[in-house]
């Protein structure tokens, strides 16, 4: 890794400056802990990039851990959607695998040692009891009628909570910090509750689960980890894990540093959220294109490379902010643009019938896959012939000014073919135009029009009689206001119901008939598109749109 291209934030300035002060000499350990919850979203991509891009780039090393305290809502499912999202990204955590569920023993006796130094105490109130008596921002906390029980008896009753004595929720282990801190996580937090309930990966072991901020900084601890790199809610939550830190004579304790987590217009990134989509169908699964889950990107076609460039335009900062969809779309195709061949495929196909271009005649174009640049991606065949299809809306019977592609009389070149006016439309008994009849000029095969006369754009076409069937899904934003999780109401009602698409219709040159799952084509004039790799099967071509050309919604909205 070259010096002047590594990324510059405050994270890698305070690392920097503790490794110019001799800190570190085992090196950089950061961590990935994402709750198995859930599918990972473009919010967990940045922090991903951000803690390997760290450990790649200074030598050290990541860790990918699952932080799984709490055993209803997690999976396996997750578990394995997580490390294949991270590695697709192109991470490696090597060896470094970890489960907080594995340090529960150890957990435990901490908590036992935190009771003997009488720092922690078994409490009897109910849930909702211990919520009110917590007191406010303005007002204090009130004591628990237990909060001075003697280490002894506490040691007695945890060890009883943990062999199963006392029903589910009938006592709870708290730190004993002050019940007066300005700072609520500091008014005797909540460190076990009695939970029976199976945990994936520590079966019927535990009936009390430890709650997740007593889990995580200690988890980080166990791990050597240096830098606690977490989103900025956690802020508040520092001064526990220190003071829970503080109680354990550890060798090693990590820093904690807090930066903004992503927040991205027209759609949610909550995990409640992005469940409830998935559990009430409002989308196909988790890997639904239109989400913004990783697995969901992927299915639509976006690459690793364009994610791991979007975590770097965006930044990493310590306020929080919402960066705008069409930043990401720009960026997909900013990486699209040089990788992917170019190919003609009419999605709503108007058939054109050539009057001077004899029936069964074909006369074959060679084409570059990448005009810009022919010799990096070849040259295909396009076969030309009589009857063609070109887009729908590339015919106008009445023409603005300034429409520069088929009208009655009007000229257009055909994409690397010659020139055709439209004589006439044929209309069916509705009016609806189905057919339109052209000539072609045969000088402009190969160059402009001899009279020099100026032709307007070119548009796509393909051969009808060549042309390959395909399925194209088109997909937008997932919902129609730029926050939808704003306001408090249901975010489900800000749906947008166009956001998916399907042309069942569509043609496509010959060339793409060859398309493996997986292949991304740019389809002149329109956009960007991924054959899906499991609906393309039996013979049939299915291609998500990964991205338009341009943004449409903005032309959209330019106009009013
Ligand atoms: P949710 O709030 O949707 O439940 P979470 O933050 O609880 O998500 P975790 O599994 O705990 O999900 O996240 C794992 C890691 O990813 C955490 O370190 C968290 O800070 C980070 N992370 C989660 N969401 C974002 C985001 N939108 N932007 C940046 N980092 C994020
Ligand atoms: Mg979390």
């Amino acid at each position: 890794m070259s010096e002047p291209t590594r990324p510059r934030n405050f994270i890698r300035q305070i690392i920097d400056e503790e490794l110019a002060a001799g800190k570190h000499p085992d090196g950089i350990v950061t961590r990935f802990p994402p709750e198995p919850n859930g599918y990972l979203h473009i919010g967990h991509a940045k922090s991903i990039c951000l803690n390997f891009g760290i450990a790649r780039d200074y030598g050290g090393r990541c860790h990918l851990r699952m932080d799984d305290t709490n055993p209803t809502k997690e999976d396996q499912e997750y578990i394995e959607s997580i490390q294949q999202d991270v590695r697709w990204l192109g991470f490696d955590w090597g060896p470094h695998y970890y489960h907080a569920a594995d340090y529960f023993e150890r957990l435990y006796e901490w908590a036992e040692l935190l009771i003997r130094k009488g720092k922690a105490y078994v409490d009897d109130q109910t849930a909702e009891q211990i919520r009110d008596t917590r007191g406010t921002l303005t007002e204090p906390g009130t004591p628990s009628p237990y909060r001075d029980r003697t280490p002894e008896e506490n040691l007695d009753l945890f060890r009883r909570m943990r062999a199963g004595e006392f029903p589910d929720g009938s006592r709870v282990l708290r730190a004993k910090i002050d019940m007066a801190s300005p700072n609520l996580n500091l008014r005797d937090p909540v460190m076990y509750r009695i939970r029976r309930e199976r945990h994936h990966r520590t079966g019927d072991r535990w009936v009390i689960y430890p709650m997740y901020d007593w889990a995580h900084g200690q988890s980080d601890a166990i791990e050597g980890i240096t830098h606690s790199i977490c989103t900025l809610e956690f802020e508040a939550h520092r001064p526990l894990y220190d003071w829970f830190l503080d109680q354990l004579d550890l060798p090693r304790r990590p820093r904690q540093i807090e930066f903004a987590r992503l927040n991205l217009t027209y759609t949610v990134m909550s995990k409640r959220m992005l469940s409830e989509l998935v559990r009430d169908g409002a989308v196909a699964g988790w890997d639904d294109p239109r989400l913004p889950t990783i697995a969901g990107l992927r299915r639509r076609g976006y690459t690793p490379e364009a994610i791991r460039e979007f975590a770097e335009r965006i930044g990493v900062a310590k306020a929080d902010s919402t960066v705008d969809l069409e930043l990401l779309e720009t960026t997909v195709r900013d990486d699209l643009n040089s990788r992917v061949p170019r190919a003609m495929c009419v999605h709503r196909p108007l058939r054109v019938v050539i009057e001077n271009f004899p029936e069964g005649e074909v006369r074959t174009i060679e084409a570059p896959n990448f005009p810009d640049d022919p010799p990096k991606m070849g040259h295909r065949q396009i076969p030309f012939s009589r009857v063609l299809w070109i887009e729908e809306d590339d015919f106008l019977e009445q023409p603005p000014k300034k429409f520069l592609r088929l009208s009655p009389g009007r000229e257009v070149r055909l994409r690397w073919g010659p020139v055709i006016r439209c004589d006439r439309a044929v209309k069916d008994p509705g009016g609806r135009v189905v057919e339109l009849r052209c000539t072609l000029d045969p000088d402009t095969f190969s160059g402009p029009p001899r009279d020099g006369r100026k032709i307007g754009n070119a548009i796509h076409w393909v051969s009808a009689a060549h042309a390959v069937p395909v399925t194209l899904r088109l997909y937008d934003r997932l919902f129609t206001v730029p926050n939808p999780a704003a306001g408090g109401g249901d975010f489900k009602a800000h749906l947008n119901p166009a956001s998916l698409e399907t042309l069942a219709g569509a043609q496509a040159e010959p060339a793409v008939g060859a398309a493996r799952p997986g292949d991304r084509y740019q389809f002149e004039r329109r956009g960007y598109y991924f054959a899906d790799p499991q609906d393309c099967r039996d013979g049939r071509l299915v291609f998500n749109r990964i991205v338009p050309l341009r943004d449409s919604w903005a032309k959209i909205a330019a106009k009013g």
